[in-house]
């Protein structure tokens, strides 16, 4: 039997599957290469929104299969419903790896799923390669981000989850249809405890998402307090970006846990990220470094975030700041 490569292909909630999944596929097309020109399939868990733009995603993603689990009771993602989709799939097609975006939804999905089938699982991964054995070498950082672990699983399938931006899209457009697989889930012997009521967004994400803006002002301890962070926003504002934040930043509750950026949040490749009095610890920088054009400004001019900035401005950003964002105003106003 042919050796096979499944990814879990999340849709978003308006049904649509997300970039983690195409960065996904170009990581493990490099990865079939070493492995016997594995089969790279995708398991689809929908209630059939966007069904043909998804097939046409997928198939341009240069997926060979696409399995697509399709019930009404999928329309929102259900730990229950949608691990045991996973678990049946996975024991009847026998995959060697599976794949699953390090996303909030795949943070919770991943370790129902190893659990019950007994297997390893390398959470949070930076890269995927095929070693000499034919085992997946899944490299995640390790001892708070100052060691890179590369890490093999003795059970089958091998699993692992990866941020999102980590890996790149391919350029490619794959023209060749993957065989579809489309069937309806048995979903009567699943315990579903949690019933989904309402879906509250969370206002700091609502704009514009962090993982997504091209221009990211980020804020850390050196903002100091409330009105520092609203600084940082008036200059997104004029910018037309978003603010992030060091840990450093949400442990004083000057910013939401879910605009953090570094090790434990998330990973950004903006094309302009500009750090506002953040020191540039390693667990930071893991999560921007990828940034196109890094600004740091920082009172500190031995600050290691400077080692990272392609222009520094050394100097308090409480005094920098308002005349930035003045100038930029003026720019702007022509
Ligand atoms: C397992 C683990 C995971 C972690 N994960 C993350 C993570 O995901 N993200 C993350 O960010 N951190 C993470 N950390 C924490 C990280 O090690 C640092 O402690 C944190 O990044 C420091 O935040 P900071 O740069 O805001 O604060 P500090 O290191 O205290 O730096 C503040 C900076 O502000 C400057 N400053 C002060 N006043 C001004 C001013 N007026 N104008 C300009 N500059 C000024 C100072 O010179 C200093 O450089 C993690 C740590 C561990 C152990």
């Amino acid at each position: 039997m042919a050796k096979e490569i499944l990814i879990y292909a999340q849709a978003n909630r308006s049904g649509k599957v997300i970039d983690v999944v195409l960065e996904l596929a170009n990581a493990a097309h490099d990865l079939s290469e070493k492995l016997e020109n594995a089969c790279i399939s995708a398991l689809l868990i929908t209630d059939g929104r966007n069904l043909d733009e998804n097939k046409h995603v997928l198939k341009k993603a240069g997926f060979n299969k696409v399995y697509i689990a399709s019930s009404e009771y999928l329309k929102d993602y259900s730990t229950e419903y949608y691990s045991q989709i996973a678990i049946d799939l996975i024991k009847k097609i026998e995959p060697e790896i599976f794949l699953i975006g390090a996303t909030t939804q795949g943070r919770d999905l991943a370790p129902v799923i190893s659990t019950k089938l007994k297997t390893g699982l390398t959470a949070d991964c930076t890269s995927l390669d095929i070693n000499e054995k034919g085992q997946l070498a899944a490299t995640r950082p390790t001892f708070g981000g100052n060691l890179m672990a590369t890490i093999l699983c003795k059970q089958f399938p091998q699993m692992a989850t990866v941020r999102p931006k980590v890996l790149k899209k391919s350029d490619k457009n794959y023209e060749q249809e993957p065989l579809i697989i489309e069937y309806s889930p048995d979903l009567s012997n699943i315990n579903k405890r949690v019933e989904l009521l309402d879906f509250i967004a969370n206002p700091q994400l609502t704009d514009k998402r962090i993982d997504e803006a091209e221009i990211i002002v980020s804020g850390g301890k050196g903002m100091k307090n409330e009105a520092g962070f609203k600084l940082l926003q008036e200059l997104a504002d004029v910018l037309g970006g978003s603010v992030g934040a060091s840990r450093g930043a949400v442990d004083m509750g000057l910013a939401d846990s879910s605009i953090q950026i570094g090790q434990t949040g998330k990973t950004v490749v903006p094309k302009i990220y500009i750090a506002c009095g953040i020191s540039g610890a390693v667990q930071h920088v893991v999560g921007m470094s990828g940034s196109d054009k890094i600004i740091a400004i920082n009172k500190d001019e031995n600050a290691p975030i400077f080692k990272q900035a392609d222009l520094g401005i050394v100097g308090d950003a409480f005094e920098i700041l308002p005349n930035l964002i003045q100038k930029i105003r003026d720019k702007n106003n022509g």
